[in-house]
């Protein structure tokens, strides 16, 4: 018989190597429910807050002037908070502009 190595989890239950716990389970349910949800890639309500206060600040598309209606990072933070954070990274966009840029972004890579 090969040995089955067992853990301990947190909950205090003894749970086979690899498999999950009915606590996890039963956390991992409720993480699923929630998901998906804008909360995941950090755009959570402190998020929302400063980009109405960034766009109060600069309410027009950078490109062509219109009314702004996106906080766009010039340079894609990728779950990167810092640079998320960075307001020097920031730039008030249209939804057209927001738009292209994304999308030449996406063709360039
Ligand atoms: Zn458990
Ligand atoms: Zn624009």
């Amino acid at each position: 018989m090969p040995f089955k190595p067992r853990r301990l989890c947190s909950c205090g239950k003894i749970v086979s190597t690899g498999e999950l716990c009915a606590c996890q389970i039963k956390r991992k349910a409720e993480t699923d429910r929630r998901r998906p949800n804008a909360n995941d890639r950090g755009y959570d309500s402190a998020w929302s807050k400063a980009r109405r206060a960034f766009l109060d600040k600069h309410p027009h598309c950078v490109m062509c002037g219109k009314p702004a209606v996106v906080v766009d990072h010039k340079t894609p933070h990728r779950g990167d908070r810092t640079k998320f954070w960075d307001k020097s990274n920031w730039q008030p966009l249209c939804a057209h502009h927001h738009n292209s840029t994304k999308q030449s972004l996406e063709r360039s890579k």
